[in-house]
């Protein structure tokens, strides 16, 4: 079977060929690969910037934004038949047994660093016809997803980011909802960036009742924006608004949703958080030249203002579970948007274009059904 590749120490990206896999374990699931989204990761791996081939290989296999179909199932594997639809998780527990999070099947806390990750660090990914995987990484997706299940794993991203923030705002009344309102009620969310993790986020915030507006470098004019407007959020551009200005058009800023990797915008917009606010940290930026930060404005404003800053890496089943819960209800209220966020399906051979080519559209996919 064919997969798309990189090997780090020649620097190129090719489609390898490898042995189809097969059920080694009573546990493991085997699958056909339908769809893998291409996502920030993926070009930074294949620009040789991150990602690690496994132990005795020359190359990754990368891709780990996937939908699958299961083709067979061991002995032991529950909950899963063939025919069914499919997203695997991505990172790995490492070996530590002291690392308490990993033993308890949470690798996206790991302590140790010694995770592995499918598709990005020492073990091979989903970009390839066939994958086979443990069933516990499995998460079983309804049929009526078929079309944006490839969204799964970027929604991921702000359903981890919103289960911790649930959790660390539980420290004070932060929220007006009555029982069986959406907990994000009489609160005002930013989201920094208008991508695939952005718009899915700024969807997640919507549907958790938080009044939402995005902040992004597009214009107001263009597909971007209306795609916001769309969906009942605000839409700044950062080419006409500073981030005083975005603070004052929203209100009190109470969580800020980063989804760009941009130190700069981050340190900026930070400095307009409100009190008692939450910004969460989930770009990765490039390693540069330090930055000129307002340092000690900053600190104060996060003591006198009870702020949280928080990073947040992958993502645990809970959240695979809240993105599909979250996804069909997405899909009920804005089809049409959702469905606009995959600008694009492409055979396996388009990999080059894709990887190594100019950025277009919000969400491009490989699709092995595509011509
Ligand atoms: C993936 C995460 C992964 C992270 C860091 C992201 O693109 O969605 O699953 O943990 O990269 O490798």
């Amino acid at each position: 079977m064919q997969a798309v590749a990189v090997v780090p120490d020649k620097r190129e990206v090719a489609l390898v060929t490898q042995p189809v896999p097969e059920l080694r374990g009573p546990r493991e699931v085997k699958l056909r690969m339908l769809e893998v989204g291409v996502c920030g990761t993926d070009k930074e791996i294949c620009a040789f910037d991150y990602g690690t081939p496994p132990a005795g290989s020359a190359h990754l296999v990368i891709g780990h934004e996937s939908l699958g179909e299961v083709l067979e199932v061991g002995p032991e594997v529950m909950g899963f038949a063939p025919g069914d639809l499919v997203v695997t998780t991505v990172r790995r527990p490492c070996r530590h047994a002291h690392c308490l999070t990993c033993r308890a099947g949470r690798q996206d806390f790991c302590f140790t660093g010694d995770f592995t990750e499918r598709g990005i660090k020492q073990q091979h990914g989903f970009m390839t016809e066939f994958v086979v995987d443990d069933f516990g990484y499995m998460n079983l997706v309804p049929r009526e997803l078929r079309q944006v299940g490839v969204l799964v794993e970027p929604l991921t991203i702000a359903e981890k980011a919103l289960l911790q923030i649930w959790d660390v705002q539980e420290r004070l009344r932060w929220t007006d909802a009555c029982p069986g309102e959406p907990m994000g009620k009489g609160r005002r969310a930013v989201v920094l960036g208008a991508g695939p993790v952005g718009l899915l986020g700024a969807m997640a915030l919507i549907v958790s009742g938080f009044e939402t507006t995005v902040y992004s470098r597009d214009l107001p004019d263009g597909p971007k924006a209306a795609l916001v407007r769309a969906l009942g959020a605000r839409y700044v551009s950062s080419q006409l608004a500073d981030a005083r200005a975005l603070a004052e058009q929203v209100g009190p800023i109470d969580l800020v949703y980063e989804a760009v990797g941009v130190a700069r915008l981050i340190f900026d917009v930070l400095e307009v958080l409100a009190p008692n606010g939450a910004f969460v940290l989930t770009g990765v930026p490039p390693l540069g030249d330090a930055l000129p930060v307002a340092a000690q404005r900053l600190l104060r404003q996060a003591v006198l203002g009870n702020q949280v800053i928080l990073g947040s890496v992958n993502a645990g089943k809970d959240a695979f579970e809240g993105a599909i819960r979250h996804l069909a209800v997405f899909q009920k209220r804005w089809p049409e948007a959702l469905a606009a966020l995959v600008t694009g399906r492409y055979p396996l051979g388009a990999y080059r274009e894709l990887l190594l080519g100019r950025p277009s559209g919000i969400k491009n996919v490989i699709s092995f059904d595509a011509a």
